[in-house]
């Protein structure tokens, strides 16, 4: 745990007590904080309790006494409105932060020299692969890294703070409208493409968000930015011009003029304006599909910044296991692979997955977003059939109609087991059965991880029983 002494025997509020902000609430009171913890849910506020965090109602106390308000990434704080209790602070001129906020201070407080480094991830897509993958080639060089932030362990729940280590950190753009100390060594900027525009008032306000993970930079530092759209082309652009910071673009669709490229899996160092082919990363099993070159670029430039040289990163690149529910490999029967990308919960994610494959057998459906799979139609050639499951099932087969076959099979498992015997069956060349819903999940089950994990166990299930050694 990283320790918060900045509030020594001051009053904080912190409102929120799910992963992150339990954690927070944690650090300061290790720190030495009193602190006022509440959560509308009753269960959230058991588990709280049962850490060790004193409950209150911060709805009844005097606010005046407060020194902050810690607020967590997922409650309103300006759009579509500020929460109560953030006009509450406001009001009483409280200020409202994050625990990414509370580490950020923690890290300004030590002298300059011995501040460990950060390397901050952020982008609309593929930020929990790319911090995987930092934190990965990290860990096999060697190097004393933690890992986490928006991915896995809340920022404030890892190992404390010291000169030799690199945090890697994920960072969305809740977390990153909470910070203003927050200084990255490496900032990572992947792509940008509206979201979550309800909660920052339209794109340009999603965009500042974003914005702020370069705040802080001085010229020692390093901005990597992808070049793949154009609102981070842009950003490269306008920052690259502004000498701020120093400037990596990167790109997996373009063979930059200086930068580091992917283009159709081949890694390019150009960073010093001459080109250096690095590998090829159809040997990265982890790392397929032009979105993964994306996300290997940016890594590779983030780990040269932090001083690895190209051959230990490569390395790094070619053993990354992946992620779990991203386009992960669960097991291979008769020939027939299996595919587990259940956290593509919209169109853009499943699109990727569709892209990277031929002959697929295709579980979609769910609970489906307002674009529905329409936007998929360039890539059903790569489909063979489809099989739809959940709410969608039916418009999505009417969406299918006349372009791709389709199956409605009502239940994940009905729909693996058609898929896999019409696989069996076909004699297509290397067959694939793909999980990408392009849906929701929350229908027939707790959310995304849970539909993978049947996925993968119903999958696990029709693989034959190891042969037991006779005794
Ligand atoms: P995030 O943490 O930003 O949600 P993940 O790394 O968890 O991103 O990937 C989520 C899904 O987004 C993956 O299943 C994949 O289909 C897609 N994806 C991953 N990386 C990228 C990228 N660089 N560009 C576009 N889509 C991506």
């Amino acid at each position: 745990m990283i320790r918060i002494s900045e509030y020594f025997a001051r009053d904080v509020a912190v409102y929120g007590l799910g992963r992150t902000g339990l954690s927070a609430a944690l650090a300061l009171k290790a720190g030495g904080a009193r602190v006022h913890a509440w959560d509308d849910n009753e269960e959230t506020r058991a588990k709280a309790e049962a850490a060790g965090i004193a409950l209150s109602d911060i709805n009844k106390r005097d606010w005046q006494t407060f020194a902050a308000l810690v607020l967590s990434p997922g409650i309103p704080y300006k759009f579509p409105q500020p929460h109560r209790l953030v006009r509450m602070a406001e009001m009483t001129g409280v200020p409202v932060i994050g625990d990414m906020e509370l580490f950020a201070r923690a890290v300004q407080a030590m002298p300059e020299r011995s501040r460990p480094k950060v390397i901050g991830i952020t982008g609309t897509n593929g930020k929990s692969t790319t911090t995987a993958l930092i934190g990965h080639i990290l860990k096999e060089a060697g190097r004393d890294v933690r890992v986490g932030g928006n991915i896995g362990t809340g920022v404030l729940d890892l190992a404390p703070l010291h000169s030799n280590a690199v945090y890697v950190l994920e960072l969305s753009s809740y977390q990153l409208d909470l910070v203003k100390s927050l200084h990255c060594n490496v900032a990572v900027m992947l792509n940008l493409s509206p979201d979550h525009l309800d909660r920052h008032g339209g794109m340009d306000g999603y965009q500042a968000a974003k914005m702020r993970i370069f705040q802080n930079q001085t010229p020692q530092d390093v901005a990597v930015i992808g070049f793949d759209d154009i609102y981070t082309q842009s950003m490269a652009i306008g920052l690259g011009g502004s000498g701020v910071q120093k400037v990596t673009q990167i790109s997996s669709t373009y063979t930059l003029g200086k930068g580091v490229s992917a283009v159709e899996g081949r890694l390019y160092d150009n960073m010093s304006g001459k080109a250096e082919f690095i590998g090829k990363l159809e040997d990265c099993p982890a790392l397929q599909g032009r979105h993964n070159f994306q996300n290997a670029a940016a890594a590779y430039a983030a780990c040269r910044a932090i001083g690895l040289d190209p051959a230990t990163i490569m390395a790094g690149l070619k053993t990354f296991p992946g992620l779990a529910h991203r386009m992960e490999n669960v097991g291979a029967l008769e020939g027939v692979r299996f595919v587990n990308d259940s956290k593509a919960t919209n169109a853009q994610a499943a699109e990727q997955a569709l892209r990277s494959f031929r002959n697929i057998y295709w579980i979609a459906g769910g609970v489906a977003k307002a674009e529905g799979i329409a936007p998929l139609a360039a890539c059903f050639p790569n489909v063979t059939k489809a099989y739809l499951i959940g709410q969608a099932e039916e418009t999505f087969a009417a969406a299918l109609q006349g372009k791709v076959p389709a199956q409605v099979c009502g239940t994940l498992e009905r729909a693996v087991d058609a898929a896999f015997r019409d696989a069996r069956a076909s004699g297509d060349p290397s067959p694939v059965i793909l999980l990408s819903p392009a849906c929701a999940s929350f229908d027939q089950f707790k959310d995304y991880e849970h539909r993978g994990d049947v996925f993968r166990d119903l999958v696990s299930a029709m693989m034959p029983a190891p042969i037991k050694e006779s005794a």
